[in-house]
């Protein structure tokens, strides 16, 4: 009763396009580990980690006494007008790791303002408001985000301060890209940005912004090697790249620290946001310092890498580190993702199981099609919560189950979500 009055009230008082999943929404009161707890008792397996953002698990003790420590201190305002010494050493370790040259960092609260930031950076850089980015992309729900987030369907707004061409992105199941090989992909991509470049796009381009993998957009992927091939063709044109790793940066793919080295390429600028404060809000960018530095006023930020916050990505790097999470992430994602995929082979509704590491999406269609099935998604994501286990949904017709579960996943646990879902998937084709 209480919890459907809060249901009311959230929708009341709530923005319309601020919409909580499942029938029966769920409201969290505690969590530990892997696992969260709702409003009734009920527990479940995470396998989201709100929406990858529980990137090491709940209640670490590492992390809560490093935030614990610098509430102790009594001083938790933020604000880039005075030295936060914890702002210096997390910045320190995230341009150490961040494999850009002569790195500098900026500090935000979200992904979507690190895509402000990184626009910011590109087009002042270039002098240009010309932008490339991805169709079925998602960068933010911010003004400059949404002008270059792929899907309209995600976009809050048609309207846009950028001049926007977009590139073909997509999965190999149906599109431009159908049934084709690696190198056909990447071939057909170059082709595809020559043509832009050629046709659509006058005078100097700023940057291309995108995704190693999209997530949103239901962790579609191109082939190891394209950005490289992409990289080239914007290089003879000076155009920078950006890279949003906002999903999948910090091991969470399990063979590198970041999704973009899978590619042999190295972005002009990266974002990160999600994981780096595990539920504190934290996010940024890298570049190399002659473009970070190329903005000319000063800029304030109230609240980007407050004390509290940058205690808690400092303590996540460190734990990321101590315990090897991203070998970990390999690991058990290789357990999921074995497991998905030979059920796949024996399921007419599922047509794909894809990603890297703890990143794993499940593409449902019409038995023996390779038409989207959104609704057999939703029950299946229904399914999964009735059993236990908290799974996410995306992709460009909303046919997806995403999963980023915290990067300390057991074995067991792997095996306990594996169960669950290839049950909720076999019922749902019965
Ligand atoms: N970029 C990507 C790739 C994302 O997935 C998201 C969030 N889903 C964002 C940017 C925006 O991040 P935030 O919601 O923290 O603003």
């Amino acid at each position: 009763m209480e919890h459907k009055a809060l249901t009311d009230r959230h929708r009341a008082v709530l923005p319309n396009w601020v919409s909580p999943m499942y029938a029966e929404p769920i409201e969290f009161v505690s969590a530990s580990g892997r696992r969260v707890v709702d409003a009734t008792g009920k527990s479940y397996l995470d396998f989201f980690g709100g929406v990858l953002t529980t990137m090491v698990g709940y209640d670490i003790p590492e992390i809560r006494e490093a935030v614990d420590r610098q509430l102790s201190t009594g001083i938790t305002h933020s604000s880039t007008l005075y030295l936060i010494r914890n702002q210096v050493i997390l910045a320190e370790k995230i341009a150490a790791v961040s494999g850009i040259p002569d790195a500098k960092v900026f500090l935000g609260n979200s992904g979507s303002e690190a895509t402000e930031t990184a626009l910011l950076l590109a087009t002042q850089y270039r002098r240009s408001n010309q932008i490339l980015a991805m169709r079925n992309s998602y960068h933010g729900r911010t003004f400059g985000a949404v002008g270059v987030t792929g899907n309209k369907g995600w976009s809050a707004s048609a309207l846009t301060p950028f001049n926007v061409s977009y590139l073909h992105s997509g999965d190999r199941l149906r599109g431009l890209f159908a049934g084709m090989s690696d190198a056909e992909y990447i071939e057909r991509s170059v082709a595809d940005l020559r043509e832009v470049l050629a046709t659509t796009t006058s005078g100097d381009v700023a940057c291309l912004i995108a995704e190693p993998i999209q997530g949103v957009g239901g962790f579609v992927m191109p082939p190891d090697g394209y950005f490289k091939a992409i990289q080239e063709v914007l290089a003879e044109h000076g155009i920078l790249w950006v890279c949003d790793e906002v999903q999948t940066g910090w091991g969470r793919t399990g063979s590198h620290l970041w999704g973009y080295q899978a590619h042999d390429a190295v972005p002009d600028i990266l974002t990160f946001a999600k994981g780096i404060g595990n539920g504190f809000a934290l996010g940024g960018v890298v570049a190399r310092a002659e473009v970070m530095d190329c903005l000319s006023a000063i800029s304030f930020n109230t609240f980007g890498g407050n004390p509290l916050a940058a205690a808690a990505g400092i303590a996540v790097l460190d734990y990321l580190r101590d315990n090897d999470l991203q070998h970990n992430a390999a690991r058990t994602g290789a357990i999921i993702h074995a497991g998905l995929t030979e059920q796949a082979r024996r399921s007419p509704i599922v047509a794909e199981v894809r990603g890297k590491g703890l990143m794993i999406a499940i593409e449902f269609v019409a038995a023996d099609t390779t038409r989207p099935d959104p609704a057999a998604a939703l029950r299946v994501l229904e399914a999964c919560r009735r059993d236990g286990l908290l799974v996410g949904k995306g992709g460009l017709y909303g046919n997806v189950i995403r999963m980023g579960p915290p990067l300390t996943l057991t074995e067991s646990e792997a095996a306990e979500g594996l169960a669950i879902l290839t049950n909720a998937i076999d019922e749902e084709a019965a």
